[in-house]
């Protein structure tokens, strides 16, 4: 999959899209990530991508040239692709919307800044909005990251354990079961002694049982959602409340 993004802050994808996951990703051909300078689009002497409001007000508003210019540039570099600006205006980004990305060949990110992106750029020139939260970032950047670190875990070959990913909170929709590593004595805090028992039935019981409740206490609107199994209904008489 190829992950196209718009910015007039290229150096910030360097350090967060090389490391990890995604990074072993780029070395191993899976995805590839291509961060195109607004700025280079630019055709006055000063390369604005900036300009004042129509109507004033505070903070400045990027243009809407070199936005469509660098998308134009990039249009028959690839597959046929989905282009998306970032704004808290937009659609909430989801496990769901990143699954449905993660099926796409191509994917263009704009970033906006400022007061944000000229509404043409939004109306004509891209295919959908997402917000990352219901919070205003100073700008598209770190919203790029977040869609590209989780779509990328869910193209195949990415995760190590490709069943990793299904087991993930969102994915089916349960919040995940805790989870525990060594020591097994931490400072006079020990693990559930069940994830020592060995076995694999008891303790995927316990897992799932755990899931339900944290799900139940942490998310009553995803629990809600949930299809209970008689299992489920068992393992939720049996780990109580909480
Ligand atoms: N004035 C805009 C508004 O009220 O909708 C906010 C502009 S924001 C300061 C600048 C840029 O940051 C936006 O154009 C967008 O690209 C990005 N941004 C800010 N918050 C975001 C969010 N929650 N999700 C995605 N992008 C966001």
């Amino acid at each position: 999959m190829i992950f196209e993004i718009l910015t007039i802050f290229p150096s910030m994808f360097s350090s967060p899209l090389e490391e990890g996951m995604v990074g072993k990703a780029r070395d191993r051909g899976l995805i590839q990530v291509r961060v195109h300078n607004i700025r280079d689009f630019t055709e006055d002497k000063h390369h604005m991508t900036d300009d004042r409001p129509f109507g004033g007000g505070e903070g400045m508003v990027m243009k809407p040239e070199p936005i469509v210019a660098a998308l134009r540039a990039i249009e028959g570099s690839g597959p046929a692709a989905r282009s998306i600006l970032l704004t808290p205006q937009g659609r909430l980004f989801d496990q769901d919307i990143a699954r449905r990305l993660s099926l796409l060949s191509r994917l263009v990110l704009i970033c906006g800044r400022y007061e944000g992106v000229d509404e043409r750029v939004a109306q004509y020139f891209t295919d959908d909005q997402i917000s990352i939260g219901d919070y205003v970032l100073t700008g598209g950047e770190l919203g790029a990251m977040v869609i590209v670190d989780a779509v990328a875990r869910l193209i195949p070959g990415v995760l190590g354990n490709e069943g990793s990913a299904l087991e993930d909170s969102f994915s089916r929709p349960v919040l995940e079961h805790p989870q525990y590593t060594r020591p097994r004595d931490f400072e006079g805090m020990g693990v559930p002694p069940v994830l020592l028992c060995g076995n694999h039935e008891t303790i995927r019981r316990w897992r799932r049982g755990q899931a339900l409740r944290r799900t139940r206490t942490r998310r009553p609107d995803l629990f809600a959602r949930l299809e209970l199994s008689p299992e489920d209904r068992r393992l939720l008489e049996e780990n109580g409340d909480g």
